[in-house]
């Protein structure tokens, strides 16, 4: 499928490993294939691409989408510190630009850890250098007018 993929729906709760684990919490989103058909042909691995939350004051977070279940979106706490909040239950709707890397076995949580770390380093620089005419709406919706 042409990117961009859409996807959206309302964040749910996982077993919370993300915090405790990584200390990089993802917010997960079911998936719908009903809504995201491109789902099953799509490679697993990182993607990356934008977030937003339909939360007042709401801001579009660059996102990394990550692997097993294509349901992850991870950005991290440190420089979005308006949701030190949980949101579950809230509208997300992600917008994903194209494919980092394919998924990764790890032995250890510091190598998983650290590759995270590296992905959300290239969704940024990626976001930055491509020229995505991407607007904040500011209702919490991407215009990609
Ligand atoms: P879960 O297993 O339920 O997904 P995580 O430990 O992965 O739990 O934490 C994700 C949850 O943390 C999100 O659903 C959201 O409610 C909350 N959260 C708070 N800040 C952030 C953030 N910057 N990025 C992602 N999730 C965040
Ligand atoms: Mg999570």
């Amino acid at each position: 499928a042409p990117y961009p993929l859409q996807m959206q729906g309302k964040v749910i709760r996982g077993f919370g490993r993300g915090s405790k684990l990584l200390g990089i919490p993802t917010a997960n989103l079911p998936v719908d294939d009903s809504l995201a058909p491109w789902i099953a042909d799509i490679e697993f691995g990182v993607y990356f691409g934008w977030a937003s939350l339909r939360l007042p004051p709401s801001c579009p977070n660059q996102a990394t989408t990550s692997s097993d279940t294509i349901t992850h979106s991870g950005f991290s706490r440190s420089e979005h510190d308006e949701f030190e909040a949980d949101f579950y239950g809230v509208e997300m709707r992600l917008l994903i630009a194209g494919f980092i890397r394919e998924e990764r076995d790890y032995d250890d949580l510091r190598g998983l850890i650290a590759d995270i770390r590296l992905d959300c380093d290239v969704a940024r620089k990626s976001l930055d250098r491509e020229a995505w005419a991407l607007r904040e709406t500011g209702n919490g919706t991407l215009d990609g007018s």
